[in-house]
């Protein structure tokens, strides 16, 4: 690694003020991705600045039919969270899928959606379910947010305090997780609320987390896994590497977000 200076802010307007002071600096939450990365000198950052001491970034709270989750929150909260099972029992599901037990109980929410691993689980639940990310300096709706590849709408230093979701009883994820890193080859997240039906799919496509709006469409006659029969992906936007061509990943969108609108259905 390379020589830094580590802050350990207290607060939002703390951190964002040594964020936009610093030339190179770096945010830390969980270190899941970040610490390996510093490692391997893929970065290196002048300033490393330290969330985890800011109290508002933790916490879980239910505000009217709104579920708000604070950027800090470990994976094995947001699964275990009774506030969560009760108002979007698909989220507290999708956590407990994330890694072992040892990610789910230093990886954050923040870090994951900040990070937007092609792979990564919550970036899918953030589109399925229309979050609105909410930082330092706006909010963000999720189409907004995920731009590309390990790419997002955040500005530099910018830092995401919280996680707005709506309340949705009939939401579900399904994921076909690589059984070695557990990251998903393919998953689904798909989710009605009224009239808006939504599927969103992480693991497969060369840019990252994506709606299947086709798919989205063909629920809107009839929400049910049939509704999705002949419905295809082309192959070559997809992920092809040495644990699945980009075929066989189109082909395992089609079958997941099948299973996932029968058990959003239920
Ligand atoms: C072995 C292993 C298996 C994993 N399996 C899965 C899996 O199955 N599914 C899955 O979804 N993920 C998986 N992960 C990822 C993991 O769950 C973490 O969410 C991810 O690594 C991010 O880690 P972190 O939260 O510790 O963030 P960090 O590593 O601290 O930060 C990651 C990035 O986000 C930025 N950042 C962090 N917080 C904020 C914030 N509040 N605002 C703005 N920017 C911020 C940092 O600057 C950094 O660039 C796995 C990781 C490992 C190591």
């Amino acid at each position: 690694m390379f020589a830094f200076t580590y802050h350990r802010p207290s607060s939002v307007r703390k951190a964002a003020a040594l964020a936009a002071s610093v030339a190179d600096g770096k945010l830390l939450a969980g270190g899941h991705t970040l610490i390996p990365t510093l490692k391997q000198r893929l970065a290196a950052p002048g300033d490393v600045i330290d969330l985890g001491g800011i109290p508002d970034l933790a916490g879980i709270e239910l505000r009217g039919r709104t579920l708000s989750i604070g950027a800090m929150t470990r994976h094995a909260e947001v699964a275990a969270s009774p506030v969560v099972k009760e108002a979007v029992p698909a989220l507290a599901y999708l956590a407990g899928l994330i890694g072992d037990p040892a990610v789910r109980n230093r990886g954050t929410i923040g870090g994951s959606i900040a990070n937007n691993d092609p792979s990564a689980d919550y970036p899918a639940a953030c589109l399925g379910l229309g979050a609105t990310i909410i930082t330092s300096q706006r909010r963000i709706e999720a189409d907004d947010f995920f731009t590309g590849l390990f790419e997002t709408a955040l500005e530099p230093g910018e830092i995401i305090t919280r996680i707005a979701f709506p309340a949705v009883k009939k939401a579900a994820y399904v994921k076909f997780a690589n059984p070695a890193s557990r990251y998903a080859m393919v998953g689904v997240f798909a989710a009605k609320r009224t009239a808006d039906i939504r599927v969103a799919v992480t693991g497969a496509s060369q840019s990252g987390v994506f709606r299947w709006t086709e798919a989205e469409e063909a629920l809107k006659k009839r929400f049910a896994g049939r509704s999705l029969d002949g419905l295809s992906l082309p192959a070559d936007d997809m992920i092809s590497d040495l644990h699945g061509s980009g075929e066989y990943r189109a082909h395992l969108v089609g079958v997941i977000a099948q299973r996932a609108v029968e058990a959003a259905a239920g």
